[in-house]
């Protein structure tokens, strides 16, 4: 899932974005949704699953409490056409169609957290908005509900020992990494939750090819300190922060730089890689009829 928009954001609007989602919609939707004992009886009927590389939110369909979600989704439709691109501008609406936007909001959270690719595909052929672009709403949409989660599945599971290229807790594929300092050790980043988690650096997250001949990496000039990852068996790629290069000198921050180098998404996007997995998470690729689109789209 790409960053929607054409242009690279600045980093002033990327930072202005973050301050404004974490102090609204963050705060407002962790009050308003899923409850404390939902999650943790969820994680403790899921140990066992966790153990064997099933996300936490997989077939998980939320009893939500939507009062409240129209104002958290209008909200987030401000911020983000004022930061990131005026293409969300009217969002909701757009979104609705002759829903309420409570209903539509409700509906794409539900979805959102299943992770359901049918229902990005469907919604986006009958409403003729990218499906690239409702993932990406949606996830900014369910995050505060996702960290959650998180926080909940750590005090119950050591994560260490989770080896899958996949978020424990959302199933959804990495969308940034980054390479260590000292070992160049590869941790890799889930947008919908914001955990990291260690995966080997000679392999692809996506397809789990580990001949060194079909991975590879691209540089682009003025970008040094970032590389995109890139596999000839899958054609996917994975924008990675390089802590080893001297610039730039700030600790990962995934967000802005997830947002701020769209410049990386163009020039991987030229040479041919793709990043299109939208809301799909690992779930859905063991469903076949789901795991052929997935194919298909490679
Ligand atoms: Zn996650
Ligand atoms: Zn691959």
């Amino acid at each position: 899932m790409s960053v929607p928009t054409d242009h690279n954001i600045e980093a002033a609007s990327v930072e202005a974005f973050l301050k404004a989602y974490r102090e609204g919609v963050g705060k407002l939707l962790s009050s308003t949704s899923i409850s404390e004992l939902e999650l943790s009886q969820r994680v403790a009927s899921q140990f066992d699953n966790t153990a064997s590389g099933i996300p936490l939110f997989a077939g998980f369909d939320a009893s939500l409490d939507g009062a409240g979600l129209a104002r958290i989704g209008f909200g987030l439709e401000k911020i983000l056409y004022t930061h990131v691109s005026d293409i969300f501008h009217n969002f909701v609406a757009a979104l609705s169609g002759d829903e309420t936007p409570e209903e539509a909001l409700s509906r794409l959270v539900r979805h959102t957290l299943k992770g359901d690719v049918a229902y990005f595909e469907n919604l986006s052929r009958e409403r003729s908005i990218p499906a690239d672009r409702l993932a990406f709403f949606g996830n900014f949409l369910v995050r505060p509900i996702r960290q959650r989660a998180r926080h909940v599945l750590e005090s119950a599971y050591d994560l260490d020992q989770w080896h899958y290229s996949y978020c424990p807790v959302c199933g959804l594929w990495p969308q940034m990494a980054r390479l260590e300092e000292e070992f160049g050790q590869r941790h890799l980043w889930c947008i919908g939750c914001t955990g990291q988690w260690s995966f080997p650096r000679m392999r692809c997250p996506f397809c789990l090819e580990d001949n060194q001949e079909k991975l590879g990496y691209l540089t682009v000039e003025g970008w040094e300190g970032y590389r995109i990852q890139t596999c000839d068996n899958c054609h996917h790629y994975l924008k990675t922060r390089d802590e080893r290069q001297p610039e730039p000198k700030s600790v990962s921050d995934f967000d802005i730089e997830y947002l701020g180098t769209t410049v990386l998404d163009a020039a991987a996007t030229r040479e041919g890689y793709c990043n299109d997995f939208i809301g799909l998470t690992a779930f859905n690729a063991k469903d076949p009829p789901l795991s052929r689109t997935y194919r298909q789209k490679l």
